[in-house]
């Protein structure tokens, strides 16, 4: 069984030491989490998409540690960022809120000048 750690581990390919990790309510989930390309298509093909994330998301949504794991999620570089739900949310929606992160920094910065 592919467990959280090993899912983020080989995702990333890095040692992920980070000690919230022991509280993931995904613990043991990883496939669930990060489901392979083929299963992602498949879904997509038949229009299930969101019902296969939905299953991922449900586990965020009761995990004690969702915050540390979306702040360590978006401080990933992109290139290591693809590893499914964390936090809450896909790796398209985690895309999205860096963008705007990232607007809504340049605009600080824009009216602070
Ligand atoms: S927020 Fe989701 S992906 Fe992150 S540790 Fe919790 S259950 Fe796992």
């Amino acid at each position: 069984m592919t467990t959280f750690a090993d899912h983020i581990a080989t995702a990333v390919r890095v040692h992920v030491d980070e000690p919230w990790r022991d509280r993931a309510a995904c613990k043991g989930q990883g496939r669930v989490m990060d489901p392979p390309r083929e299963q992602i298509q498949a879904a997509r093909a038949l229009g299930a998409e969101r019902a296969l994330w939905l299953k991922a998301k449900r586990l965020c949504w009761q995990c004690d540690v969702s915050d540390e794991c979306l702040r360590w999620a978006l401080s990933l570089p992109a290139r290591e960022a693809h590893i499914g739900v964390c936090g809450g949310l896909t790796y398209e929606e985690r895309l999205r809120l860096r963008r705007r992160q990232g607007a809504l920094a340049a605009l600080k910065k824009k009216e602070s000048a």
